[in-house]
């Protein structure tokens, strides 16, 4: 099985992200974010290790780049503890930034700006996902991930060494981040350019762990989940209106500061002011 293959998030019709490709350097993922799709999909999810034949599938795959995008990681963390050990990350931007290619980087974690030589080597872009900038919040729902104040602190170095970051306010969960105005006044003050966002999906493992890490909330949206929720795919959603309103709202929060703006998966394309996935700042200098 090729090791980079063409971004195509659960077959959906939602997906609204310029052709890109992607690959992972691990299976699985160790931040344990109660929210998470990825674990309904991946075996022992929980269980984080590098994939096998990493390298080697890397540097054959990489010889037949032609310019593309390329996003890592969509289904994993491709910074979990164990990259500061193993470096499998590093070795892979390594390969990959003497080829032709462009690089996305989605993840949570500060070791990414231990890579900042390399991927100023190519057209290069970074997603940092920050849900809330309330540490005691961030800690039930991503355990492991380093807290907010560091994932700032991140945004803030690398916009420093001239890699262009957007920020993915990811998922949105009523009641427990739906208004985020001061981190989108933060990150934009940090030179942001760019916000993506959508709704929590429930499915049934990520429900559990949710209503586990917060149970009060859990039985709030109980029913706009499951009694007046959209079924899509292996997901619920909730209501059209409501998803709608909560996006209107990081919509306006984030133009207003002068970023941009996208949504992930919800089915409203139509309040895009750039492609979703911030793509668009690959290479772009600050
Ligand atoms: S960082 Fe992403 S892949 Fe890892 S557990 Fe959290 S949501 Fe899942």
């Amino acid at each position: 099985m090729p090791l980079i293959s063409r971004f195509d998030p659960w077959r959906s019709s939602l997906c609204t992200c310029p052709p890109k490709l992607t690959f992972n350097p691990y299976s699985g993922c160790d931040h344990h974010c109660v929210y998470c799709y990825a674990s309904s999909y991946i075996p022992r999810f929980a269980n984080c290790r590098p994939k096998k034949g990493l390298l080697r599938t890397l540097q054959q795959e990489a010889t037949q780049l032609k310019g593309e995008t390329i996003s890592i990681a969509n289904s994993s963390d491709p910074y979990p503890r164990m990259e500061a050990e193993t470096g499998l990350t590093r070795m892979c931007l390594a390969v990959l930034s003497q080829r032709d290619c462009k690089i996305q980087i989605i993840t949570k974690s500060t070791l990414v700006t231990r890579d900042i030589d390399l991927l100023s080597r190519v057209p290069s872009a970074v997603s940092v996902t920050i849900t809330t900038e309330d540490d005691a919040t961030a800690k039930l729902i991503e355990p492991n991930a380093p807290p907010p104040m560091e994932r700032l602190k991140t945004i803030e170095t690398l916009i420093s060494k001239g890699i262009p970051v957007s920020v993915r306010i990811d998922p949105i969960i009523p009641h427990v981040n739906d208004n985020p105005a001061h981190l989108i006044a933060t990150i934009a003050s940090l030179g942001v350019k760019h916000v993506t966002s959508s709704t929590y999906k429930v499915k049934p493992d990520n429900w559990h762990r949710f209503a586990d890490a917060m149970p009060a909330i859990a039985e709030r949206l109980r029913p706009f989940y499951y009694q007046q929720g959209e079924k899509q795919g292996g997901n619920l959603l909730l209501p059209s209106d409501l998803r709608l309103r909560l996006m209107m709202n990081i919509r306006t929060l984030t133009t207003a500061q002068g970023m941009k703006f996208g949504v992930c998966r919800e089915g409203f394309a139509q309040l895009n002011t750039a492609p979703c996935d911030g793509s668009w700042l690959l290479g772009a200098k600050h």
